[in-house]
């Protein structure tokens, strides 16, 4: 594939849409096989059968449905479970091996181990490896022995060949075309990979600076966001590389690219009108989880000989609630060289106030989904009131995002809040804009 034609999709939304494309037409197949079998039994068969048979159609038509409409995880789990066990069942009962014609039901068991491995592969490990796991368990029980379970009813030899066959051939087309949709994913991973390593390679990715401003509009500093100039896109937000980045573990070269380059600008204005200014960075869980983050942000800072405090790190809530001890030790680490810790997008994640009030932290920025409706929505408000006086009674400075009215920001400010940033200020700017920005600004004050 030309580099042209890469999207910059993420891999786990193309991933979700072929998962969905999947689960209907396995959903389709059972729905087919259910009714296939009631025809060909009737009602002659056990009872066990009969509604095996049923509910492999009803499970079919049901994950088909569930997929439809969007519930792409309870249709996978219909359909894993209930093919996991009719599968056992006509083992058991019906697909007895004999000298004319082997078992063969067995073999989709193997199907289900690479689909449900493959379906799961961005979910926790239990699911991704426990139901693979067990089907592959059952797979080698029956393909190793004879074990059946006494049944009136025998399907006529004649018609277990045919069925061999034709099941053997849907088995393996089935592999067949989830092998080459994990190629496919994997050829892509290769090619996202390739198109951010070349980008770093060939300085595509550049730094825009949003200034953060107290309530007398001094401008106090900036947060830096990455923008990438994508040769055919052009210039691309990080809410659509960034994830992609996440997903070929980029993110941690990315942001330390982004943290050397905001720690070189430091160094720049040193000793110019600029000297005052701060920089906030953004962290990645991936790039704070790295064992020698501290380290590293310490070698970085010390090699531009800028001062700590002139750096601050945005951390979101999914970092600070995931393994809180080491988190917490990292942190304490950073404030003692003296870097300041916002916890960014507050609000919108698990905020629980037991960790809240253990992290070693200087400010929480409110969401900006909360300012866009402090106005219109009550609630909103009323959440946005208790963020500051929360921040304020722990000690914590409080910034409020996304202010893009003059109304949204006297409101803030009339309840306490003392940062903001956003577009009534200024949209995120190229350097020498946010410059320009500033020595403007500054000789209005
Ligand atoms: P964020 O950290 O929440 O950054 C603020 C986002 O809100 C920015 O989007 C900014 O352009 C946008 N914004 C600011 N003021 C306003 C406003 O008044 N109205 C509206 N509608 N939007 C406003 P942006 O630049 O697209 O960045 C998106 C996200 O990408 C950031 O969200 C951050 O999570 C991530 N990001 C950006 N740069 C980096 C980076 O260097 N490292 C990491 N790990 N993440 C980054
Ligand atoms: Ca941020
Ligand atoms: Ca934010």
């Amino acid at each position: 594939m030309r580099a042209d034609r890469i999207s910059i999709r993420s891999l786990d939304e193309t991933h979700a849409r072929r998962v969905k494309a999947a689960l209907k037409y396995l959903g389709i197949f059972c729905a087919i096989s259910g009714t296939t079998w009631l025809l060909f039994f009737g009602r002659d068969t056990n009872q066990v059968l009969f509604t095996a048979n049923a509910l492999t159609l009803v499970a079919g038509v049901a994950a088909y449905q569930l997929t439809r409409l969007g519930y792409t995880r309870l249709a996978s789990y219909i359909l894993f479970s209930l093919v996991l066990v009719v599968l056992g069942l006509f083992c058991l009962l019906l697909d007895i091996p004999s000298a004319v014609a082997p078992r063969i039901s067995h073999c989709y068991y193997l199907v289900i181990a690479l689909c449900s491995y493959w379906v799961y592969e961005y979910e926790n490990k239990w699911l991704r490896y426990g139901i693979s796991a067990f089907a592959l368990l059952l797979f080698i029980i029956f393909s190793s022995s004879n074990f059946a379970l006494e049944t009136t009813y025998r399907i006529p030899e004649d018609a277990r060949v045919i069925g061999a066959w034709t099941n053997g051939f849907f088995a393996t087309f089935i592999l067949c075309a989830i092998f080459y949709i994990m190629q496919s994913d994997a050829v892509l991973r290769m090619q996202y990979s390739a198109e951010i390593n070349d980008a770093l390679y060939k300085q595509q990715f550049e730094l825009f600076y949003q200034p953060q401003v107290d309530s007398a509009s001094r401008i106090l500093g900036a947060e830096v966001l990455l923008r990438w100039h994508h040769p055919q896109k052009g210039l691309t937000s990080p809410m659509q590389f960034i994830p992609m980045a996440e997903m070929v573990g980029l993110m941690v070269p990315l942001g330390y690219w982004a943290l050397t380059q905001a720690c070189q600008q430091l160094a720049k204005w040193k000793g110019t009108a600029f000297e005052s200014l701060h920089l906030s960075v953004n962290v990645s869980a991936q790039q704070f989880n790295e064992p020698d983050f501290v380290e590293q942000v310490k070698k970085i800072v010390k090699s531009h000989r800028i001062d700590f405090s002139k750096l601050d790190l945005e951390l979101t809530e999914s970092i600070v609630i995931q393994n809180t001890e080491q988190v917490i030790a990292k942190m304490h680490a950073l404030r003692e060289l003296g870097i300041g810790i916002s916890l960014d997008d507050f609000g919108t994640g698990y905020s629980s106030l037991s960790y809240l009030k253990s992290l070693p932290l200087n400010q929480l920025k409110i969401d900006r989904s909360f300012v866009k409706e402090i106005l219109a929505n009550e609630l909103d408000a009323k959440i946005a009131n208790h963020i500051i006086h929360l921040a304020k009674d722990l000690g914590h400075c409080v910034v409020a995002e996304g202010v893009e009215t003059q109304a949204q920001r006297d409101f803030l400010f009339n309840n306490g809040c003392e940062l903001y940033q956003g577009y009534l200020f200024s949209k995120p700017l190229p350097l020498a804009e946010f410059e320009q920005y500033v020595q403007s600004r500054q000789s209005l004050v």
